[in-house]
């Protein structure tokens, strides 16, 4: 195994790893996004005073990088409107009342699948997109452009976020599944092996895929040190495979696809029901949550609803982060929807949330030391301070993945993701033009 360069160890706060997940069941109401991914919004397929069953198809989108979305209930359609979700900006949602009997729609049956085309066309039909955070169109992952040539799947288990423990659950409750969709996955696409990684501090996930593999040769599990953040794609790779992804290249640059554990074992259960993507397993953490848990919740269901299923709050939540405590989104609403790609709610109350004010930079190079893409985070966050973006995109401010490294060691708490975030929105924003 390789060390990847930088990282952070900060306090792991896996409360929830030997909580058995439990169903929330059907929520007062959904409301679903028509865009849930990187890519193309889709169009919604239904209208005001439909009636929609579980499974069936709500939005769809012509554009290959998309990915369409079903609804998660039975029930009927009561608004089709934009929504302020968590980027603040509108984004085209479907509201449905559920009707409580969770029928399902009538076309939901398994896909044929006879060749590669076929599996790529079932696995875009499903609607996955990446489960551990990214939310990228699965079916286009799959699909590398022509002229890479792939020979690994990495298997992301990882995950290396504090207080998150959906993937682990998911190897102990599902670890047959798992290897069943990479088996598909390996199938259907010709990749030759498959590496799953997961940090050392889950010996059970390890022992438990390890023995389900033992007799398949091109499936490898491997221990990985515990150290932030393990599981980012570039990272994984380089442990795994010793290869490097240098900057601007796709990980099939290097011969590799990376898929979380979870998204793998959804291509299993797919190909065997035919049932799209419509609930996700959710860690629920953080000091202000009463009864932290791995809950499995239909899409679109109401953060509100998910934690008053835990109990709600035993204190007051200052803040609520749809994900981990170093990449995590902060939420502004208790009404905004539970998504394809949510693993972990937190909310956090005010003696975990509260922000340090920082001070100026003393040039001690600590951001430098823990940056796993070998940047220069205070000269990013001097330049976007500055608006000087052309200097900072000559200095790769496009390579930094957000992941809290930085801001995490630095001793002046400059919070410097913020500006490195603020860069690449303007440069990605003046690009297109
Ligand atoms: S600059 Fe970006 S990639 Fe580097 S540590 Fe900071 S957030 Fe992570
Ligand atoms: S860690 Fe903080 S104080 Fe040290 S160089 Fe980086 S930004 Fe400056």
């Amino acid at each position: 195994m390789k060390l990847f360069k930088g990282g952070v160890h900060p306090p792991q706060q896996k409360n929830t790893t030997e909580m058995k997940t439990v169903a929330m069941g059907v929520p007062s109401v959904v409301v679903i996004p028509m865009v849930q991914h990187l890519g193309a919004p889709c169009q919604p397929k239904v209208k005001r005073g439909d009636t929609v069953k579980v499974g069936q198809l709500i939005g769809d989108s012509e554009a290959y990088v998309s990915a369409p979305v079903h609804s998660s209930v039975s029930g009927t359609v009561t608004r089709v409107d934009n929504v302020v979700l968590s980027g603040n900006q509108p984004v085209m949602c479907v509201e449905i009342k559920p009707d409580g009997l969770q029928e399902v729609f009538e076309e939901i049956k398994p896909p044929a699948v006879d060749s590669r085309e076929s599996f790529l066309s079932a696995i875009r039909a499903s609607g996955l997109t990446g489960l551990g955070g990214a939310g990228f169109p699965a079916h286009v992952k799959l699909n590398p452009p022509k002229g890479t040539k792939v020979d690994t799947l990495i298997i992301n288990g990882a995950e290396c976020e504090p207080y998150i423990t959906s993937d682990y659950r998911e190897c102990i409750e599902n670890t047959d599944g798992i290897v069943e969709g990479i088996l598909h996955v390996l199938k259907w696409t010709g990749i030759e092996k498959a590496m799953i990684g997961i940090e050392d501090n889950k010996p059970e996930a390890i022992k438990a895929l390890s023995q389900a593999v033992s007799d398949i040769p091109s499936i490898t599990v491997h221990s990985l040190p515990a150290r932030y953040p393990q599981g980012a794609e570039k990272t994984l790779i380089y442990a795994l495979t010793g290869r490097e992804v240098s900057s601007g290249k796709l990980p099939a640059d290097v011969g590799c696809i990376v898929m979380n554990v979870t998204t793998a074992s959804f291509v299993a259960s797919y190909l065997k029901t035919g049932m799209p993507l419509i609930k996700k397993r959710v860690t629920i953490d953080g000091s202000a949550v009463k009864n932290p848990q791995n809950v499995e919740v239909l899409i679109g269901t109401p953060l509100r609803e998910v934690f008053e299923f835990c109990g709600g709050f035993k204190s007051n939540p200052e803040k609520v982060v749809m994900g981990g405590p170093m990449m995590g989104v902060s939420q502004f609403s208790l009404d905004l929807p539970v998504l394809k790609h949510t693993n972990a709610l937190l909310a956090l109350d005010e003696t975990q949330s509260r922000i340090p004010e920082g001070s100026a930079c003393i040039r001690c190079a600590r951001c430098v030391r823990a940056c796993p893409m070998g940047l220069l985070p205070f000269e990013l966050d001097r330049l976007v301070d500055a608006k000087k973006y052309e200097e900072a995109q000559k200095i790769h401010i496009m390579d930094c993945i957000e992941c809290g490294c930085c801001v995490y060691a630095c001793p002046a708490k400059r919070l410097m993701v913020q500006s490195i975030r603020i860069g690449k929105d303007y440069i990605r924003r003046n690009t297109k033009k």
